[in-house]
C-alpha cells in the first residue's frame, strides 16, 4: 500500500469511528427516551406514541376474548404485524421520523380493522391485532392491512414506504390462549425470513422448524472453535486464454452428525443470529493464508471471498482485511470481495463507507448474483466495482431461453459501458460457454471447468499441468486446448 492509500484509509477509518460514535449516541438517546415513554404508557394502558393499546392491555383483551370464546364456542384471530424495513428507517432517519411512521401505521391499522378490534403497539416496528372470528376473518383483515400499509407514507420532511409481514394464529384452532400471540409471531417471523411482505397462517410445523433452527444455530456457534469449517476453491477462467485468473473461496461446514450442511442454509442463519462476524473473519483469515501459500509456491492469482450484508455493515471490515493481508504478505489488489447485488444496493451510510474504504484499500470488487437485484446504472457507477458476475439462473437457461440470452447480453453491454469486466457463474456446458464467449463475456466459472475443490487439490492441479514445478498461475493450470482435453 502506498503512502497516499495509507493516509486515505486512515481518514476513512477516522470517519468510520465518528460515524460509529454518533450512531451509538443516537441509539443510547433513543433507548433512554423509549424507556421513559414506555413507563408513561404502562401507567395508562395506552402507548404514548401511537395511542394504541400497550402489550399488557392487549394481554387483558386476549383473556377477555378467550373467556368469551370458551363460553359461546366462538373463535378469535391474533395478527402479529411487523413493518419490514422499520430497522432501516430507524437507522437512516431521525427519531422523530420513526415516530411519525409508527403513528401513521397505527392510524392505518385502525382504518383497516375497524374500532371493534383491539390493536396493540409492540416492540420497535411490531404491532398486534385481535379480531373475533376464525381464519377467513383473519386473512381478510391481513389482506386489507398489507394493502393499506404498503401505501406511501407522507411524512413532514419526505415520503417513505414500507411493506409489512403478518402472522395469523386462531384460538382455539392453533393452541392454548398463552400461545396465541407467540404462535402468530412465529408465523410472522417464518414469513419474514422467506422475504416477508405478505401474510401467513400459523402451522405447527413452524414450531418444529423453529426448534430445529435453534439447535442448528447453537451448533453453528461452536463450529469455528471446533474447526468444522473448511474452504473450497473454484477457479475463474479467462474466456479467451482459458487461464485461471482467480479462485473463489466457498465455505463448507462438516457438521458432526448432520454431515455436510450447505452454505445456502447456514449463511442466512449466521446472518440472522449475529454469528457472521466470527465466521466471516475465519474465512478472511483462511483465504489470505491460502493465497500466501499459493504465492510462495509460485502460483499468482486473486483470491475471492464472499462478503455478507452483516460484514458490509461492520465498522472495521476493510481495516481488518488489510491487516490480515499484510500479516500474510498478500497485496490488496489480489483480494476480491464478492458482494451480492442486493447487498450492494442497500445504500446505507454504513455500506457506502465500507465501499469507499474498499476503493481506497485497492480491493478488487465483484458484484455477485448480478441480474437478481434492482441496480440502476447510476448506482452501479457510484460503486468501486471492477466486475459484474452474471447470476447462475440466467446462465442455466442460456441454451433454451431467448429471455435469458437477452438478459445476459444486456448485462455484458451495460458492463462494457461502465468499463467493468463480466464473469458468468454456473457454466456447466460447452454450449453455454460458447454463447457467453460470443456475447463478449470476459471470464467463466462453473462445473464445466472445475467443481469447488480443496486448496491443495487446486494447487496440485496447477503444478501437474506444469510438470511439477512452481509457476505463474496466469499461464498455468489450464492448457489452451483445455476444452478439447475434457471434451
Ligand atoms: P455464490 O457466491 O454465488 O457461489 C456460487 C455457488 O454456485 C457455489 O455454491 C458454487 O459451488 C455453485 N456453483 C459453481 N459452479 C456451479 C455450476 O456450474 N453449477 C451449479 N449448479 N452450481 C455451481 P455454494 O458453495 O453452495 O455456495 C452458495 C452460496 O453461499 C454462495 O453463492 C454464497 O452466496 C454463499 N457463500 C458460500 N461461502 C460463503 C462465505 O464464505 N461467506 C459468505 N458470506 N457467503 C458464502
Ligand atoms: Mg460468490
Ligand atoms: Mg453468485
Amino acid at each position: 500500500m502506498d503512502t497516499w492509500q495509507f493516509i486515505s484509509l486512515g481518514v476513512a477509518a477516522a470517519l468510520s469511528c465518528l460515524y460509529a460514535l454518533e450512531r451509538k449516541k443516537r441509539v443510547q438517546a433513543t433507548s433512554d427516551r423509549d424507556r421513559a415513554l414506555d413507563q408513561m404508557s404502562a401507567k395508562n394502558d395506552q402507548d404514548f406514541r401511537t395511542g394504541l393499546m400497550t402489550p399488557d392491555a392487549f394481554d387483558k383483551a386476549l383473556n377477555d376474548a378467550t373467556q368469551k370464546a370458551d363460553r359461546a364456542g366462538g373463535s378469535y384471530a391474533v395478527l402479529a404485524i411487523v413493518l419490514d424495513n422499520f430497522g432501516l428507517i430507524q437507522d437512516g432517519f431521525e427519531t422523530e421520523i420513526g415516530d411519525q411512521v409508527l403513528k401513521l401505521t397505527a392510524q392505518r391499522l385502525l382504518t383497516s380493522v375497524g374500532h371493534s378490534a383491539s390493536v396493540c403497539k409492540g416492540e420497535g416496528g411490531e404491532f398486534a391485532v385481535l379480531l373475533s372470528g376464525g381464519v377467513p376473518i383473519g386473512t381478510q383483515a391481513a389482506r386489507r392491512i398489507n394493502a393499506e400499509l404498503s401505501k406511501p407514507l407522507e411524512l413532514s420532511a419526505n415520503t417513505t414506504q414500507s411493506t409489512c409481514s403478518i402472522g395469523i394464529a386462531v384460538y382455539p384452532e392453533h393452541g392454548a390462549r398463552a400461545k396465541m400471540w407467540g404462535n402468530a409471531s412465529l408465523a410472522m417471523r417464518s414469513l419474514k425470513s422467506s422475504g416477508g411482505n405478505d401474510y401467513c397462517v400459523y402451522d405447527p410445523a413452524m414450531a418444529v422448524q423453529a426448534r430445529d433452527e435453534a439447535v442448528m444455530v447453537n451448533d453453528l456457534r461452536q463450529a469455528v472453535e471446533a474447526q468444522q469449517f473448511t474452504l473450497y476453491f473454484q477457479p475463474k477462467i479467462d474466456a479467451q486464454s482459458l487461464q485461471v485468473t482467480a479462485a473463489e473461496a466457498l465455505l463448507r461446514w462438516h457438521h458432526p452428525t448432520r454431515g455436510f450442511v450447505s452454505p445456502v442454509v447456514f449463511i442466512p442463519l449466521a446472518e440472522k443470529h449475529g454469528l457472521m462476524g466470527p465466521i466471516g473473519n475465519w474465512v478472511i483469515e483462511e483465504a489470505s493464508r491460502t493465497a500466501a501459500v499459493w504465492l510462495q509456491s509460485g502460483l499468482r492469482m486473486r483470491v475471492a471471498v464472499n462478503i455478507s450484508g452483516y460484514q458490509m455493515r461492520q465498522d472495521n471490515l476493510v481495516e481488518h482485511i488489510v491487516s490480515v493481508l499484510e500479516r500474510h504478505g498478500v497485496q490488496p489488489e489480489r483480494f476480491t470481495c464478492e458482494i451480492t447485488e442486493t447487498v450492494a444496493m442497500e445504500d446505507t451510510a454504513a455500506t457506502k463507507l465500507t465501499f469507499e474504504k474498499m476503493r481506497q484499500a485497492g480491493f478488487h470488487v465483484s458484484i455477485d448474483d448480478f441480474g437478481t437485484g434492482y441496480s440502476s446504472l447510476g448506482s452501479l457507477r457510484r460503486l468501486p466495482a471492477a466486475e459484474l458476475k452474471i447470476d447462475r439462473a440466467f446462465v442455466m437457461d442460456l441454451e433454451t431461453s431467448e429471455e435469458a440470452r437477452s438478459i445476459a447480453k444486456s448485462i455484458i453491454d451495460m458492463a462494457r459501458a461502465l468499463g467493468l469486466k463480466v464473469i458468468a457463474e454456473g457454466v456447466e456446458t460447452l454450449g453455454q460457454s460458447n454463447l457467453l464467449v460470443d456475447m463478449g463475456c470476459d471470464e467463466l466459472q462453473g462445473f464445466l471447468y472445475s467443481l469447488p475443490i480443496p486448496a491443495e487439490d487446486l494447487q496440485k492441479m496447477a503444478m501437474q499441468r506444469h510438470g511439477g514445478s512452481g509457476s505463474d498461475f496466469r499461464d498455468s493450470l489450464y492448457a489452451t486446448n483445455f476444452l478439447r482435453d475434457i471434451g
